[in-house]
């Protein structure tokens, strides 16, 4: 039996509470807030002591269900080292329950699936339940906990509506009432670590309703007055629902469609501690000094966390900002500052211009704390770039790639970008990598600043991400998908313009090769059961942060490449993209919009029309596997799912319109050559000439597809390579390395094939081709390493540095200017160091010292930091010096490959201490915390440590990192990806299984466990063939 049903994947939709009679459609819900826990849909029967209720407007708090009895402030460090004796390969989950003092309790039985006798039980207890629940409600001015009723309650304020009811119980907000504009005062208090806010909401009323309903999380509300109108203002009571971060007012008499309304809002929180909202952060700076500063990241639903608003992306409005600062600070936001003023009680306040275009919550964006910028005006607009004082120098080359890529933009989208200035701010301490915020983007600082010593492939980082958030300020800002669904409208085209852009504006940056590299491992995910379609439906909050994968972006991408391969010119996409861009200036979108722009422009008559075939790229997960079969002069193409994980494909009734390409043996490098053939069945035939010997398909592997070729197309193209590889690009190589392995895990080809292709390899010398073996190659390796199968782990290790040996041999160790020779070498000699090559070892080895003892005058080439670094922390004595060097360092890309370094480590007690220094963030940031795990877990010591790390912690991570968010997606990837016995998966699965609401749902976690089993398959199937073959 497959456990991985398509079912399981699929999220129940939450259900709807009591119906109150309503004029509307589409807000006909309320909750009544004493009885409802709607928010944990997934919850076994309530324990009475878990509940404690506050009837102040009736919130109901859930605590405590479902969570283990690990003491989160443990010492982590020591936790993990007394786990460390038991290898959890050894330890049955059973067994573990019972030794570890660190067990996660089961969680309460639920009621499901009861006996006769467990139905009365039950019954029973939910009459109590429901009893006390009235009670409780009847109890006024009073929270009720579990220590009786402690204090009274603190009302916002009162208007002697009946609050028992919150009016609401959708996920997303009712449409009546839209805003048209917010006025914002802040006020951040750096001794404190909270701030005061203030908000004023002008609505506009579009049908009668007697409710508001808008979105605030962990805002202690004070005061809130309404106005109609020019009428009076009067004092409202506010109602809050705390699971979904809601918060309403309710009106005797109806609000009438037309009208304009204002709600003002005075509240008080805390700046945030973890890396969304708006949240308090703090560097070292050069001399040794803490500086604290404040800074916003609201995307996707943390705008609701600073200021109370309609925080979804179709309520756009105008925005004006003031912040209230210490003389000491600077503050900065989306509009340049007009106005600064002094306050009475010394604090200055900074006025910011109003939005001149109308803007999504998640992109409203403020900073204060000491930043020096530096300015260039582009095309009229004052282009800036932000860093911490002692980094300015570190600045120039981010400005001169914004500014260059701002008037490519404008050029290519004909249509100015709408803001007077545009800040690029590099943030000491920010989880993404960036966050395109109209008019202020935020950056790491490994992503925004590099230095004069900086290597091309470091530059190549920060143009790439300076260019896909650039792009977003039309792709996301201008036009915004109009519900998270649709994330890839925002994503996937601002991950392909980065590309696209950067190959017109820095060719010298190569960046082709790590599209390509992106769109392998794009298709390696989308070959799962668990994953899904492009546009997706989502309603919970961890199903808007798991759209921020690989298939919003990656993917989303990738059907976009092929699509503009397809078209006749490259100008027949932009002339679309243009008319999709003007047509929803200002506006929201989804996914047929932008096919409908793509198919007006469309007049090739090439294909059947852009919008139907797009629309099967985009409304189903996966993507076809194209089997070629040829008889003389016909060729077969055949489609079918491309799905790992089952035997069968053939029930999948997926289909695609695949636009197939290929060349063949007399003509197969140029464009030219390239034909095309449109399968828009389940099969379809083509004629070549019968002297054609080869055919190969998805030419430079444009196309999102895989192909096989049978076994007599693979030989003859096995053939045609060994002869010589030069035959093909260096695209299509690299395509049928990916393929053969792909085809490999699905059972098609035998190993034996896969290595009878990779024979060519010595003779290989491009960059794409032999990065894609080497990556999957290493990857069985790693497997094979976590089965402790020594005997094949030496095997495939002699295999791999022989295969590679001669080009490993012609790499340098100094400074290199192609960014695609420092690919193809730091890909080469990490490998060679990592399996312990002698001469690469001692290279390193003597680099590093070369390095200390220059005391800071020698520099290492920036791609060759982190093999270098990784091979000095095998020493215990160097791992110190190392760390002491890291602490010290302020360029952040060094201390990035330095960090990569320390955590090579084979020591287990280093291991130990930079996994919990990750957590509390002092001397390592949290934010590095996912990629610290991901270098650990690549040895066989280092997995199971960091995979106990993160069950003992598992609170503490999803409490500093979003559920569902991409750095926990990482996190899980780097624990499971490699693991691939029946044991792991019992562990992995009964550990996450026992998180339920914490963990148990999220996709990654499916995901992590198809990808065990698939690797379980894989190893049972192929562990003979290794075992003669290599
Ligand atoms: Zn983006």
């Amino acid at each position: 039996m497959d456990p991985f049903d398509s079912n399981s994947t699929e999220r129940a939709s939450l259900p709807r509470n009591m119906i109150e009679n309503s004029m509307f459609e589409e807000e006909p819900d309320i909750v009544d807030l004493a009885k409802d826990s709607t928010a944990y849909p997934t919850f076994p029967a309530l324990d009475p002591d878990e509940v404690a209720y506050e009837p102040r407007s009736s919130r109901l708090l859930v605590r405590g269900l479902g969570e283990n009895d690990v003491d989160d402030d443990e010492e982590d460090c020591e936790s993990s080292a007394r786990l460390l004796g038991m290898s959890f390969m050894n330890r049955s989950s059973a067994q573990r329950s019972h030794s570890s003092p660190y067990v996660r309790q089961l969680p309460p039985r639920s009621c499901s699936l009861p006996s006769a006798r467990t139905t009365v039980v039950c019954v029973l207890f939910l009459v109590i339940v429901a009893s006390m629940t009235m009670v409780l409600y009847f109890l006024p001015g009073c929270t009720f906990t579990k220590m009786g009723c402690p204090k009274s309650n603190n009302k916002t304020s009162t208007n002697g509506t009946d609050s028992e009811l919150f009016p609401w119980a959708e996920f997303r907000l009712p449409r009546s009432i839209s805003p048209l504009s917010y006025d914002l005062t802040l006020s951040p208090d750096f001794n404190n670590m909270d701030f005061t806010g203030h908000t004023v909401i002008n609505m506009s009323v579009l049908h009668n309703t007697k409710r508001i309903v808008l979105h605030s999380e962990n805002l202690n509300i004070t005061k809130a007055t309404f106005r109609i109108g020019n009428g009076d203002a009067s004092d409202v009571t506010i109602l809050e629902y705390k699971p979904r971060q809601q918060i309403a007012v309710k009106f005797s008499k109806e609000l009438k469609a037309g009208q304009n309304c204002v709600l003002t809002l005075d509240y008080t929180a805390d700046l945030s501690h973890t890396y969304d909202g708006f949240y308090n952060s703090s560097y070292i700076d050069q001399d040794g000094n803490k500086r604290v500063l404040a800074a916003t990241q609201f995307e996707p639903l943390f705008a609701r966390k600073a200021f109370p608003c309609f925080d979804e992306p179709s309520f756009k409005a105008i925005f004006q900002i003031k912040i209230k600062r210490k003389l000491e600070y600077m503050a900065l936001s989306n509009m340049p500052k007009v106005k600064t003023t002094l306050l009475a009680n010394g604090f200055m306040q900074d006025e910011f211009a109003k939005t001149t275009v109308k803007m999504s919550t998640y992109l409203v964006a403020f900073i204060v704390g000491n930043f020096t910028p530096t300015s260039k005006n582009v095309s009229d607009i004052l282009v800036s770039v932000y860093s911490v004082p002692e980094k300015k120098e570190h600045t120039d080359y981010a400005l001169a790639t914004a500014s260059k890529l701002l008037e490519f933009y404008n050029d290519f989208f004909e249509i100015n970008y709408p803001l007077q200035k545009l800040d690029l701010v590099g943030i000491p301490d920010f989880l993404a990598g960036a966050m395109e915020n109209w008019g202020l983007i935020t950056f790491r600082e490994t992503t925004l600043l590099v230095g004069t010593q900086s290597s091309p492939l470091e530059k190549q980082l920060v143009a790439s991400v300076i260019a896909h958030e650039l792009a977003h300020q039309w792709f996301g800002n201008l036009v915004t998908m109009s519900w998270w669904s649709d994330l890839w409208l925002n994503e996937g085209f601002a991950t392909y313009m980065q590309y696209m852009s950067l190959q017109t504006v820095l060719p010298q940056l190569d960046i082709g090769n790590l599209f390509l590299a992106m769109r392998f491992r794009a298709m390696d995910k989308d070959a799962l059961n668990s994953s899904h379609a492009v546009s997706t439906e989502v309603n919970t909050p961890e199903q808007v942060e798991e759209m921020f994968d690989s298939v919003s972006y990656e993917k989303g991408a990738s059907i976009l490449l092929m699509l503009n391969a397809s078209l006749s010119s490259d100008q027949q996409f932009r002339k679309g993209i243009i008319q999709y861009l003007k047509q929803f200036s200002g506006l929201n979108t989804d996914t047929d919009d932008l096919w409908n722009s793509l198919t007006e422009v469309d007049l090739s008559n090439q294909h059947p029309n852009v919008s139907e075939m797009m629309k099967s790229w985009t409304s189903q997960k996966g993507f076809p596997l194209v089997t070629l079969s040829r008889k003389g002069d016909q060729v077969t193409l055949t489609q079918e799912h491309f799905l790992l994980t089952s035997d069968d494909t053939s029930h999948s009734s997926s289909m695609w319109t695949v636009l197939v390409t290929y060349v063949n043996d007399n003509c197969s490098l140029a464009p030219d050559c390239r034909q095309l053939f449109t399968l828009s069945a389940k099969s379809g035939t083509l004629k070549v000439p019968e002297s054609v010997k080869w055919l190969k398909l998805n030419y430079r592997n444009t196309g999102f597809y895989i192909v096989d070729y049978g076994h007599d197309g693979w030989g003859a193209l096995i053939d045609a390579m060994s002869n010589n590889a030069k035959v093909l690009t260096q695209e299509d190589r690299a395509s049928l390395i990916h393929n053969i392995f792909s085809l490999s895990k699905l059972g098609r080809v035998s190993f034996r094939q896969v290595l009878s292709l990779l024979n060519y390899m010595s003779n290989e010398t491009e960059t794409t081709p032999v990065r894609e073996a080497l990556l999957q190659l290493n990857n069985i390796y790693h497997q094979l390493n976590k089965r402790y199968e020594q005997g094949l782990v030496t095997r495939m290790k002699s295999y791999i540095l022989n295969l590679f040996g001669a080009l490993t041999e012609k790499q340098t160790w100094t400074k290199e200017d192609s960014v695609s020779t420092q690919e193809l070498r730091s890909a080469l000699l990490e490998t060679a160091c990592y399996l312990e090559e002698n001469k690469c070892k001692q290279q390193a080895k003597d680099l590093f010292r070369q390095y200390i003892d220059s005391n800071g005058t020698f520099q290492i080439p920036g791609d060759l930091q982190r093999v270098v670094f990784s091979v000095a922390a095998q020493s215990t004595d160097d791992w110190g010096t190392l760390l002491t060097i890291y602490q010290y360092a302020t360029y952040d890309s060094e201390k990035q490959n330095m960090l990569q370094g320390l955590a090579s480590t084979p020591h287990t007690p280093s291991i130990v201490w930079l996994l919990s220094a990750g957590l509390n963030g002092n001397i390592i940031p949290t934010q590095d915390l996912p990629s610290v795990i991901r270098t650990v877990c690549r040895s066989f010591t280092g997995n199971l440590i960091a995979w106990d790390f993160i069950q003992e912690n598992w609170n503490q991570l999803i409490e500093k990192f979003p559920m569902g968010s991409f750095a926990i997606q990482r996190i899980i990837k780097a624990a499971t990806s490699q693991l691939s016995t029946q044991l792991h998966f019992n562990q992995v699965q009964s550990f996450f299984s026992s998180l339920r609401e914490r963990g148990s749902q999220l996709r990654s976690v499916q995901e992590a466990l198809e990808t065990i089993r698939l690797n379980q398959r894989w190893m049972e199937r192929n562990l003979p063939s290794l075992d003669k073959w290599l």
